[in-house]
């Protein structure tokens, strides 16, 4: 079986710091794979070269066979590989219903043109991108908040729309850094359910940073470990919790001990 996402000796430097050093690792198709480690570890890094955000200094990301890093990061998207969106990317002044269309014009057919002189494509699209995000907002549980206006959400429902702004754009593979941060245990567990379902029902693949250790082993088929830029581990949520590479560089961190 081939990967469907692979990286070969991926390394970036800033200046004299390697913040992500050699790392390989392949990532199989509908799998829930975390990168964990420590504060400054180089994880957000690692995300942001997968996408396109920012440029690997050497090595390879290969998607589908074909590589994809040191591009744009649109052209990545449109290719299947998204990131959540910040909450920053959220147009304030429209309601979560027309964020969501907005966000689908990322994959739209019809160029931006045909969508302002109406072309039968673009009108088709325009029916679609409609359907498909009254899916995405039953999907999400958020018909309640569809037509509020996103300057009006609290900070729990905002990154709910900036996760169906990224689904809207129906990507590959999702990259989810810190999805659970600021969360109580109830939120973390329905997002849990929530990211187990987008695999499931959606055959999305998902990465994900995050400190949450409980949710974390809950979350993944597998997991990769990585400090000072270093991979240091990869295997089953079992595997890594008995690994003693991982306990001890959780213990030497200023982050609380790895804590199932
Ligand atoms: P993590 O997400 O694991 O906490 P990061 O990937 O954010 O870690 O950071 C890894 C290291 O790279 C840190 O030492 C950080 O200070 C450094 N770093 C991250 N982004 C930049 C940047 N744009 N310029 C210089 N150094 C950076
Ligand atoms: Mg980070």
């Amino acid at each position: 079986m081939t990967a469907l996402l692979e990286l070969r000796a991926v390394t970036k430097r800033f200046g004299g710091l390697t913040a992500v050093n050699n790392i390989s690792f392949s990532v199989a198709e509908g799998e829930i794979l975390s990168v964990i480690g420590p504060n400054g570890a180089g994880k957000s890094t690692l995300f942001q070269l997968i996408s396109s955000f920012l440029n690997t200094s050497s090595g390879e990301v290969l998607f589908r066979g074909q590589r994809v890093n040191n591009l744009a990061p649109h052209i990545v998207a449109r290719k299947g590989i998204v990131r959540t969106f910040q909450e920053t990317t959220v147009f304030r002044s429209m309601t979560v219903r027309e964020n969501i269309i907005a966000a689908h014009h990322l994959r739209s057919k019809a160029s931006l043109l045909g969508f302002f002189f109406g072309t039968r494509a673009a009108r088709a699209d325009e029916r679609y991108f409609g359907e498909s995000a009254d899916n995405l907002i039953e999907f999400l549980e958020m018909q309640a908040i569809a037509d509020e206006l996103a300057s009006n959400l609290p900070q729990g429902h905002l990154r709910a729309l900036g996760m169906a702004i990224g689904l809207a754009t129906d990507p590959a593979v999702l990259l989810l850094d810190e999805p659970f941060a600021g969360m109580n245990h109830d939120e973390t567990m329905k997002m849990v359910t929530l990211v187990k379902r987008l695999r499931d029902e959606r055959q999305v693949t998902v990465l994900l940073v995050e400190h949450d250790m409980p949710a974390v082993m809950k979350i993944s088929d597998r997991l990769i470990v990585i400090n000072f830029g270093q991979k240091i581990a990869e295997g089953t949520p079992s595997e890594i919790q008995n690994n003693p590479k991982v306990i001890e560089a959780y213990l030497g961190s200023e982050d609380a001990a790895i804590g199932m």
